[in-house]
């Protein structure tokens, strides 16, 4: 049986009764979030018809330590697009919302989120409860000595006509505190999420292509430990046949479906 969702096609509703039971007996639920929990706070996603990258390659240079490091034309043009990016003035949608009634029902495990965009922290679950395993938009930090602060302080300067500012401690280059290609992971963030991965009852992976490792592994620990993996996805993902369930359709109305207490 399915329901018609407006504008979102139509979302297997046997499929969601099946999650919901599981979800609901479910001691400890890990997430994993990806892009597409954002794109209906208007964030487009990387890999996605309309991503970033499918639209234009060249963006992936910006988020390449090396280039950026390199390259002053790539940090004033990264500037640039920091200084106008959505991120920073987009709000939470139902899908965000969602995962707060879940940590709200004492069932979540473990938020792990690729995204980079705060909005999980915006929407009101605790911090202590997320991994943000790439980073957040909303710090800066100096690639030499490690200083950190809020982005504002960066986008000020930037605003007050400095095009690359550097760091006012060392003179350091200054990115935003976001994992760039070419950078590790933090070591005891990707601990954290390993061991949800492997620890709750349910991994429910939502809106990510589940293509960008080491964190994609979470779902074939998940499944190595013999928990159950649930995927809400807009588009087929490598893990689909392992899941116990795959629900396609839009992160901000499936959540609120599997969720709603
Ligand atoms: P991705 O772009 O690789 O995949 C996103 C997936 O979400 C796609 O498979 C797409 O079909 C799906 N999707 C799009 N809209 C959806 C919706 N409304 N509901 C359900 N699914 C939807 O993203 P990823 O797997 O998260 O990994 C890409 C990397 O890009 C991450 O490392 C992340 O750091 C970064 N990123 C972050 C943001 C953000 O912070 N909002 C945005 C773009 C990219």
């Amino acid at each position: 049986m399915s329901m018609a969702i407006p504008g979102d096609g139509v979302i297997d509703e046997g499929a969601v009764a099946f999650v919901r039971g599981v979800l609901e007996s479910a001691a400890s639920v890990a997430v994993l979030s990806g892009a597409g929990i954002s794109t209906d706070s208007g964030i487009p996603d990387f890999r996605g018809p309309n991503g970033v990258w499918t639209r234009n390659p060249g963006a992936e240079k910006r988020s390449t330590i090396q280039h950026y490091v390199e390259d002053p034309q790539v940090r004033r043009e990264a500037w640039q697009i920091r200084l106008h990016s959505d991120m920073f003035t987009a709000t939470p949608n139902d899908g965000h919302r969602a995962l707060v009634e879940l940590e709200r029902s004492g069932r979540l495990h473990t938020l792990v989120t690729q995204n980079i965009d705060g909005l999980h922290v915006i929407a009101g679950n605790s911090p202590d409860k997320i991994v943000e395993i790439h980073g957040t938009v909303h710090r800066w930090e100096c690639v030499s000595c490690g200083a950190r602060g809020p982005m504002d302080e960066a986008l000020d300067r930037v605003r007050a006509g400095e095009e690359d500012p550097h760091c006012l401690f060392c003179g350091g280059i200054v990115k935003s505190a976001t994992i760039m290609f070419g950078q590790s992971l933090v070591a005891a963030d990707l601990m954290r999420a390993e061991l949800a991965a492997t620890e709750a009852d349910v991994l429910l992976a939502i809106g990510t292509s589940l293509s960008v490792y080491p964190i994609a592994a979470m779902v074939p620990l998940a499944l190595e430990a013999g928990r159950a993996v649930v995927i809400v996805n807009a588009e087929p993902t490598p893990f689909d046949e392992h899941a116990i369930a795959v629900i396609r359709g839009s992160a901000s109305v499936v959540l609120p479906a599997l969720l709603a207490l």
